[in-house]
């Protein structure tokens, strides 16, 4: 955990009395001290909240005690919708949504950092975020750098063109402009397909899409939730029904890490098994 999210820890760990601060700074040994005498009413909470008897009333109170546990920062690019996108100020989405539930299950907070989509594996790596959730394709080439946790979605990359182009399928894209999100699965696979100087990069999806929309490109090419999204949000765009590939969906963690992969792989599969991931996915994808 980085320093900001430390002192968040922190501030979490004073709020709720300083129930299990583990892992924290002598800063918080401090700051024990000065709580001393709430610890106990602290504890009478957890097992309360343990009991899991007063449901409502006790809620407030258990999701103080949990936060004492810690934030994890989550590296993403919230440029990505339904996966993770701005709604006024806050940041939502399917992948929000499926790591507060797994901050919830370890009794943690989680505190997201925006960043450009390229940046989030380096984040992870260099220890400035605890795991990037970004709809993030599991690839050989990134499992040299982070580790998975096991795949909570499937996706496929899809090419959107404006209605009426002469693009029909993926053989057609030969020769012509394709626009993708830089350092996307989307952008290796049209660097595959019609080399390097014919892939223009953006930073986020939606800029590709604007200048399909200007001429500038024939096709964009990105995952096929986003896809939707965008061409429900333009006129005269149409996605293709060809899928260019067949991918899943992983949180990455630091090479190495496994308690914290261990962790969140545990409670996935709770979340998996209770059904909460697909009631997250079929409220921002409702089935056709
Ligand atoms: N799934 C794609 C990838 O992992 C795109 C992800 C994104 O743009 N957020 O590269």
């Amino acid at each position: 955990m980085k320093k900001k999210a430390l002192a968040l820890a922190l501030a979490a760990c004073m709020a709720a009395s300083l129930a299990a601060c583990s892992g924290s700074s002598s800063e918080t040994t401090a700051a024990a001290t000065d709580a001393e005498t709430t610890a106990a009413e602290t504890s009478a909470e957890e097992t309360t909240a343990g009991e899991e008897t007063e449901a409502e009333e006790t809620t407030a109170e258990a999701a103080e005690t949990e936060a004492a546990g810690g934030t994890l920062v989550m590296a993403t690019n919230a440029e990505f919708e339904p996966w993770e996108y701005h709604d006024g100020d806050a940041i939502v989405g399917i992948d929000v949504e499926i790591a507060q539930a797994i901050g919830e299950k370890l009794g943690m907070d989680v505190e997201i950092e925006d960043m450009a989509f390229d940046s989030i594996i380096p984040a992870v790596t260099s220890g400035k975020a605890d795991f990037g959730a970004a709809g993030m394709t599991v690839t050989e080439d990134r499992l040299q750098s982070v580790d998975f946790t096991d795949t909570y979605a499937d996706a496929s990359q899809v090419i959107i063109v404006k209605e009426g182009s002469d693009i029909t399928g993926s053989a057609d894209l030969v020769g012509k402009k394709i626009g993708v999100q830089l350092g996307t699965t989307g952008d290796l696979l049209s660097t595959d397909l019609v080399g390097d100087e014919n892939v223009e990069r953006y930073n986020k999806g939606f800029e590709a899409v604007q200048a399909l929309l200007q001429d500038k490109i024939d096709a964009v090419v990105i995952d096929s939730a986003p896809a939707k999204a965008f061409v429900s949000q333009s006129e005269g765009l149409v996605i293709l029904d060809e899928a260019l590939s067949q991918e899943e969906y992983a949180i990455a963690v630091k090479k190495g890490n496994t308690e914290l992969l261990d962790k969140i792989n545990a409670a996935l599969a709770e979340l998996k098994e209770d059904g909460t991931i697909d009631e997250i996915i079929n409220k921002y994808i409702p089935a056709e």
